[in-house]
């Protein structure tokens, strides 16, 4: 256990907030958080990359995470610097482009493509280029990405529906879908030995939900499920490592959004109302300290959200939030990743 680990069990225990403690820049580094098993933060700021996670088996190692095409070359070198066993299987997360579009350069490395059944079905939802129809998210990320432009999209084949275990008698990771959350395909990988769980972006640690393809309603059940299995450390989507006090944030963060949205539709607020009480809404969800820095760009997107699965009609606030933004932009800021510029343009 690195010291940073042992630092954040111990501000848990003690009940103190460290996500208020300046944080050590950790991206794009190695840590190794059990014996075999490594967790590293991508860049999503400069290059939207997922975080990763992998484990040493005896004969193989999981990497938990297709990443896009360059966050894969970016941790496949890191990989084999700690260990020569070959790279047999890698696991999406879901189906985004910064967790999944990565695929063919580990399939290029050897490795099996593994996911949630879910993440297919994602993938023939929105990457209808690939299944034969019109430009789907792929084409539309790889004007964007030159890193996408020159690979393709390759769909897992080793598909679960409720769980898939691997387990050599040293290392267990159960793949787990606990329902819907951030996508319709969502996995975790837990290693219950270690207490640690690796969520993808079901739970991020810092303003990154975005909610365009998932269900809030569901996705705090999930969470719960997720809290459940009793991790002590916590390998986001995105944002840093953390302890199982980010499960408890994250779920908490969007049962207060939705408590906040759903009291104005109680009071029978029109979209446009509801538009006009973004700053309001805002405020009153960052006065708890633990979900605060779930707040960011993401926000007005995640209220609509929440807005028109409580039956409200959508308000339209895409032109006047992104109008002054190219959402190119916001994707080389890691604002957004290039699969999500498709639901923040004006439709
Ligand atoms: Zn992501």
């Amino acid at each position: 256990m690195t010291p940073r680990i042992r630092f954040q069990l111990l501000a848990s225990i003690l009940g103190t907030s460290l996500f208020a403690l300046p944080v050590d820049a950790e991206v794009n580094k190695v840590e190794q958080i059990a014996p075999g098993v490594y967790f590293h933060e991508g860049d999503l700021k400069n290059q939207g990359h997922c975080n990763n996670g992998w484990v040493v088996f005896e004969d193989y190692v999981l990497v938990i995470d297709g990443n896009f095409p360059s966050g894969a070359k970016e941790v496949i070198p890191k990989i084999r610097a700690t260990t020569d066993k070959p790279i047999r299987f890698a696991f999406d997360t879901h189906h985004h482009g910064d967790h999944a579009y990565g695929n063919q350069v580990w399939a290029e490395n050897g490795a099996i493509l593994v996911a949630h059944e879910g993440v297919v079905e994602e993938m023939k939802k929105f990457e209808t280029g690939f299944y034969g129809g019109k430009p789907g998210r792929w084409e539309e990320a790889a004007k964007g990405r030159p890193d996408v432009a020159a690979c393709k999209l390759k769909p897992p084949s080793l598909l679960f529906r409720k769980d898939m275990i691997f387990d050599d008698g040293k290392h267990r990771v159960e793949l787990l879908h606990l329902g819907v959350a951030h996508t319709r395909g969502d996995g975790f990988a837990w290693l219950p030995k270690e207490k640690i769980l690796f969520t993808g972006d079901a739970c991020v640690n810092g303003p990154y939900n975005f909610t365009g393809d998932g269900d809030t309603a569901k996705w705090v059940q999930t969470m719960e499920a997720a809290r459940q299995l009793g991790a002590k450390i916590v390998c986001p989507g995105h944002g840093e490592i953390g302890t199982g006090q980010v499960l408890d944030d994250q779920k908490a963060y969007f049962v207060a959004l939705r408590a906040e949205v759903k009291n104005l539709v109680d009071a029978g607020k029109k979209p446009q109302e509801i538009k006009g009480a973004l700053d309001d809404i805002k405020a009153s969800v960052q006065k708890n300290k633990n979900i605060a820095r779930y707040v960011g760009d993401f926000f007005p997107a995640q209220v609509e959200k929440v807005y028109t699965e409580m039956g409200g009609k959508p308000f339209a606030l895409r032109p006047a939030v992104f109008d002054d933004h190219h959402p190119q932009a916001l994707v080389q800021r890691g604002t957004l990743r290039d699969d999500e510029v498709l639901y923040t343009r004006p439709r």
